[in-house]
């Protein structure tokens, strides 16, 4: 179904709240004048007021409401068309006064009311061309009348209420540009305090050398799993994982060739996990790997194949006859268990497998 206002863009959203309160501006104007030509103050009917003011009024906002639903305006510098909006209105305001007998001086105070709606977005420069179009507009009006029905003019009086322009609406482009500078600054900020939320937030569960998660969110996951099992969910297993003889990596090529190393394994073993398993770094070259819906036997046939993949596995900058091998623990979670207990039992077999002579599983 059509939605006036769109629920799922919340700029476009924002945008078309704020036309409708500039279109709720134009029907009190509308209202305004209306009443004005009832009281007799203007050279109008109410039927020239719709055809001359009204229609063409209405018509410039249906074309807005499309730009804006359609999402055209997206492609505009200025995809709020305050800017527009603001030049519409105030040369409404100007040919409308251009229709006053009397009292222009109240109704010039609406000019105002358009200088509030640039505070959501105009710069200096662009408050000061609408001053200059209002200024422009009304002098302009002021000359048609002078030269169409000059009786109606009291040219001191007009000169003041030009003069009182000129000088409220440059103030009023100061005080509005500072706020809508103010408005733009705590927009950018915001992002950028979004933007710092997610970094920390990677930061706070990834391990920066191997991009896999760290020890704390790999105590997070084990908590659900425990919690699934404990609640009559299928077992979880995991497997702690050592690379054989890392500090002799780390002597004959180098800690930084190291670091390679350790990344490119946990590459490999991240790019061949199930979706739903994880990698975690425990520390230094320890890894888990942590299996949900996976019993014993499953988890350490899954182990052999990691173990049979990383022998196999080569490494940028090192020696094409250069292989690491791995020792994997495996224990499966035993129902109220807690995680540290799992932790020591994989820990426990992964020695064993060490004593065993490395480069082999033991549960
Ligand atoms: P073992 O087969 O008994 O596991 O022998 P090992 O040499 O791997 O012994 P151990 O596991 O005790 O030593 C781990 C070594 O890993 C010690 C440390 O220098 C190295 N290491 C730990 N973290 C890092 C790291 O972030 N980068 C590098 N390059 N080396 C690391
Ligand atoms: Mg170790
Ligand atoms: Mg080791």
């Amino acid at each position: 179904m059509f939605q006036f206002i769109p629920k799922d863009d919340f700029k476009q959203a924002l945008r078309i709240r704020r036309f409708l309160m500039a279109f709720v501006s134009y029907v009190i104007w509308t209202g305004l004048v209306a009443f004005g030509i009832s009281a007799g103050f203007f050279r109008l009917n109410l039927g020239q007021t719709f055809l001359y003011i009204a229609l063409p009024l209405l018509l410039v906002q249906l074309g807005i409401y499309a730009l804006l639903r359609s999402g055209i305006n997206k492609r505009f510098d200025d995809p709020s068309l305050t800017m527009g909006q603001m030049i519409v209105a105030t040369l409404v305001i100007s040919t409308t006064l251009y229709f006053t007998n009397q009292g222009r001086g109240v109704f010039l105070m609406v000019y105002l009311v358009t200088f509030v709606f640039g505070i959501f977005r105009l710069k200096m420069g662009q408050f000061l061309l609408i001053t200059v179009i209002a200024l422009a507009s009304f002098g302009l009006s002021i000359i048609a009348l002078y030269l169409r029905h000059p009786g109606l003019l009291d040219m001191r009086q007009e000169v003041l209420q030009l003069i009182v322009l000129a000088a409220v609406l440059p103030w009023l482009s100061t005080i509005g540009a500072y706020i809508s500078r103010l408005r733009h600054n705590i927009t950018t900020a915001n992002a950028r305090l979004s933007e710092a939320f997610v970094t920390i937030e990677q930061m706070a569960i990834m391990d920066p050398l191997t991009n896999v998660c760290n020890r704390r969110k790999l105590l997070e996951i084990l908590e659900q799993e425990m919690g699934r099992t404990n609640r009559g969910g299928p077992v979880f297993s995991v497997c702690m994982i050592d690379i054989d003889h890392f500090k002799k990596v780390n002597d004959r090529f180098g800690h930084i060739k190291g670091d390679l190393v350790l990344e490119g394994f946990a590459k490999a073993i991240k790019d061949a996990l199930r979706s739903h398993d994880t990698l975690a770094r425990f520390g230094g070259e320890e890894f888990v790997v942590v299996l949900p819906q996976t019993g014993l036997a499953g988890a350490i046939s899954y182990a052999n194949r990691m173990r049979s993949m990383v022998e196999t596995l080569r490494f940028s900058g090192l020696p094409d006859s250069f292989s690491i091998t791995i020792s994997i623990g495996v224990a499966s979670y035993e129902p109220g268990e807690s995680i540290e207990s799992l932790l020591a039992r994989a820990d426990a077999a992964m020695y064993s497998a060490k004593a065993q002579g490395r480069n082999c599983v033991a549960a």
